[in-house]
């Protein structure tokens, strides 16, 4: 294997599937095969779960909210995602933790680096849920941190489209796929990998980020044994 220890990064769009909006069962469940999949190979798992699909707190500071307050609103969204989140893998008999960077200790355990190490260790899944825990970040900058923290591997972005590519291809008939980019480039160029912070975040501290179709059979799977699918970034 590539990789033993993964950071999965997880939009909360992506829970929304078709419907555009809220969670999705059907989404939940291939997820949930797919994360199985690598359970079994013994890989080490932790989620970060954005919240998009229900509240972003930029959205509601453009109506007018107090942009902290709807921070706040954008952190709870991606904890009721972990916890639809875990509901699914812990059906597909996967023990899976949600540790919460907000306290919330009647429904999740608190974020403590230490245990969530030793949940990795013994196999379990852990969800990283309400980012950062400050307002003004994105999970993607969870994302970076906490895969800094936990000494993962690689950052396992899941979208869509199977990597980056020179346009976009949903537009673009011509788009053609980058396999490889450096970090430099994605910032130069402006390229929507992850937001700006966790790009810096990655590059300072040489953590690579996989950008790949989560949603296509399997390739999760293709990825932690090396294949070359979808977009490596590296310094
Ligand atoms: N958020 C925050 N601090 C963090 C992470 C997230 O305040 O450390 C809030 C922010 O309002 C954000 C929302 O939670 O818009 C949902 O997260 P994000 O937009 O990253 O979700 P995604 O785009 O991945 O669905």
């Amino acid at each position: 294997m590539k990789y033993n220890r993964i950071l999965l990064k997880l939009s909360g769009e992506a829970l929304a599937g078709e419907q555009g909006h809220g969670i999705s069962a059907e989404v939940l469940d291939t997820i949930a095969g797919e994360v199985k999949e690598l359970q079994v190979m013994g890989v080490e798992i932790a989620i970060v779960i954005g919240g998009g699909n229900i509240h972003r707190g930029v959205a509601g500071a453009t109506k007018g909210m107090d942009r902290t307050t709807s921070d706040h609103m954008g952190m709870l969204a991606t904890i009721i995602n972990s916890l639809a989140l875990q509901d699914s893998l812990e059906r597909h008999g996967i023990d899976t933790r949600v540790l919460t960077a907000i306290d919330m200790q009647e429904i999740a355990e608190p974020y403590i680096r230490r245990r969530a190490v030793r949940h990795l260790e013994k196999k379990r899944v852990v969800i990283f849920a309400a980012g950062t825990g400050n307002p003004y970040f994105t999970t993607d900058t969870a994302a970076a941190l906490r895969a800094n923290e936990i000494d993962a591997q690689v950052i396992m972005k899941a979208t869509k489209v199977d990597g980056i590519y020179n346009k976009d291809p949903m537009k673009f008939k011509d788009a053609v796929k980058i396999d490889k980019l450096k970090f430099m480039d994605v910032l130069n160029q402006g390229l929507a990998v992850m937001d700006s912070t966790a790009i810096s975040l990655s590059m300072d501290n040489e953590i690579d980020i996989l950008v790949f179709n989560m949603f296509e059979k399997g390739n999760i799977k293709r990825a932690v044994l090396g294949d070359n699918i979808g977009t490596i970034v590296t310094n």
